[in-house]
């Protein structure tokens, strides 16, 4: 008998039937002996809904109230999985986020998870009951208010519930079969993974791939958590989220690259005509950290000679453009740069595989295949299991294609792929 947390995201219950054929799914896992705890999304498009309900009352709604508001939506879902559940005949108990001890920081909105008590989970696993927990929600340590954990947090509810209760593994279900080697929807050819490292997925969901919540991962990692990314569609095996280690072995060696990864949601400035003096690009950086924009690439020239000025390009989320413009037009006399650019036409692309530790020419051959796609890259960076570019925002989708192509992804006939919403 096995402990096993099941997460269902809002496309797998969008509606009545579905919450219906959710929970015979939840039966069967039950009869087949298992201690079984459910953590739920809103139904479809809930959050959305009441997120633009809240925008027509008050153009900017206290985050507070909006996380009341909002944690609404795993309260449906939670409730009435617990109804279908108990017509199928098995006892089950929904509980708030709160109520499961999901104890969080009051950042609302965004809050962290500090800690999980679970006494109430326990105690009703022990008595025999089905436990629902709504997703993506707790209640704030200090404040005692209730918080919400970030757009797409249910997945990370499940994981910190998995660690906290022992269990053997966390199951994340959506309308997808699993994790791919590129957005299917790009790559006809993309295929899935039918097993993945923590830190490739950590790489994979922070730079643009959507399937798992990036805080997901990382605790899932911390705590050794196995992830099996699953669709709720299917019987079908999906992706083993794991440690490196307890890996099958053979596909490992295989694959120097597991994936390509994209992101359209970044945006470029440069900040033209830089003293090139010391102090000058901490100055530049203090302003973005003051606004409270998190950055991402970071690219200095040479400085240009006679003038020693220099340009320095960072890249940041989209929706902070105009916050980090704003702020640092407000010292641009200070730091005593010429201009500012801004471009949000572009989009990153990720190649990311634990082979290339030990494999050299992964980047020739990246950087190949761009070339042979006609694609100039603007910046680069790397990690250790990562390089990403940036390229013109139309030719994201070649690019992805091109190196898809070039580290031999592609599936041989057309795989038949469902692509969903990742939800
Ligand atoms: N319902 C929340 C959202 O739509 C949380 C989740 O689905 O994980 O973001
Ligand atoms: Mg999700």
């Amino acid at each position: 008998m096995a402990k096993i947390v099941m997460k269902f995201g809002g496309s797998s219950v969008a509606d009545a039937e579905s919450i219906k054929r959710v929970a015979r799914r939840v039966m069967r896992a039950k009869q087949a002996g298992n201690d079984v705890v459910i953590v739920i999304s809103a139904m479809g498009d809930t959050t959305d809904d009441l997120m633009d309900l809240a925008l027509r009352v008050s153009p900017q709604p206290a985050p507070r109230e909006l996380d009341m508001l909002l944690t609404t939506g795993e309260r449906q879902s939670a409730a009435l999985l617990a109804m279908a559940l108990s017509d199928l005949g098995h006892e089950a108990r929904s509980y708030t986020g709160s109520q499961a001890g999901v104890i969080t920081t009051s950042a609302h909105g965004n809050a962290r998870i500090i800690d999980i008590t679970p006494g109430r989970v326990e105690k009703s696993l022990d008595e025999g009951a089905i436990v629902i927990v709504a997703g993506f929600q707790g209640v704030a340590q200090d404040t005692k208010d209730v918080t919400t954990l970030g757009r797409g947090a249910s997945d990370t509810t499940a994981v910190a519930l998995a660690a906290a209760l022992n269990s053997d593994f966390c199951e994340i279900y959506s309308d997808v079969d699993g994790v791919f080697t590129a957005d299917p929807r790009i790559v006809p050819g993309a295929r899935q993974i039918p097993e993945i490292t923590y830190e490739e997925m950590l790489e994979m969901a922070a730079n643009g791939a959507k399937i798992l919540h990036l805080r997901c991962v990382e605790y899932a990692r911390r705590e050794n958590v196995p992830v099996h990314v699953r669709s709720s569609f299917s019987e079908k095996p999906g992706t083993w989220v794991k440690d490196i280690n307890d890996m099958e072995g053979t596909a490992m060696e295989q694959a120097i690259i597991s994936g390509i990864a994209h992101d359209r949601s970044e945006a470029k400035i440069t900040v033209v005509g830089v003293p090139d003096e010391a102090g000058r690009a901490a100055h530049i950086f203090e302003t973005i950290a003051g606004a409270d924009v998190n950055i991402d690439m970071i690219v200095q020239n040479v400085p240009e000679v006679g003038t020693n000025r220099t340009d320095i390009s960072f890249t940041l989320p989209m929706t902070d453009g105009k916050k980090a413009i704003d702020a640092l037009r407000a010292v641009q006399a200070e730091i005593g740069f010429e201009d500012l650019l801004y471009n949000d036409q572009i989009g990153k692309v990720s190649v990311v595989g634990v082979g290339m530790r030990s494999h050299p020419g992964v980047t020739a051959k990246f950087f190949n295949a761009l070339a042979g796609a006609g694609i100039n890259i603007g910046m680069i960076s790397t990690s250790e299991i990562r390089i990403s570019v940036v390229v013109p925002a139309e030719d994201v989708d070649d690019a992805v294609r091109a190196a898809h192509t070039a580290f031999g992804l592609d599936a041989e006939g057309q795989a038949v792929v469902y692509a969903g919403t990742g939800r």
